[in-house]
């Protein structure tokens, strides 16, 4: 197994944010086995985080290192 901060050092496609639409596309284009697809996501490296791994997703709300905290609507502007 590959170390996973040992690159390649080319892609077929680069996603910059791995969130729903970049994990999406992601899947989608990794079903070719020839093609290679490099995920970029903003952050530290959450791999073995049991709040991420098990969805805890409230547990994640406001905090700065997790969670962007942008907030929108009248109450906000
Ligand atoms: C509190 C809350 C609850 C929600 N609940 C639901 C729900 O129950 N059901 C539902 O269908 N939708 C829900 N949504 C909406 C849903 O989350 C969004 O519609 C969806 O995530 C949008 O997908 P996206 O890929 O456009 O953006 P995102 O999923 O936000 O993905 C963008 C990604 O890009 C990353 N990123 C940003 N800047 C950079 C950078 N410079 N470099 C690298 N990475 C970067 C971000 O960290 C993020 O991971 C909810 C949203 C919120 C805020």
């Amino acid at each position: 197994m590959m170390h996973r901060y040992s690159l390649p050092p080319q892609f077929d496609y680069i996603i910059i944010g791995g969130g729903t639409a970049g994990l999406i596309v992601a899947s989608r284009l990794t079903e070719d086995a020839e093609t290679s697809v490099l995920l970029i996501e903003a952050g530290s490296d959450r791999i073995g985080d049991s709040r991420i791994d098990t969805g805890l997703v409230t547990s994640l709300y406001g905090d700065n290192d997790l969670d962007w905290n942008f907030l929108c609507g009248p109450k906000f502007m």
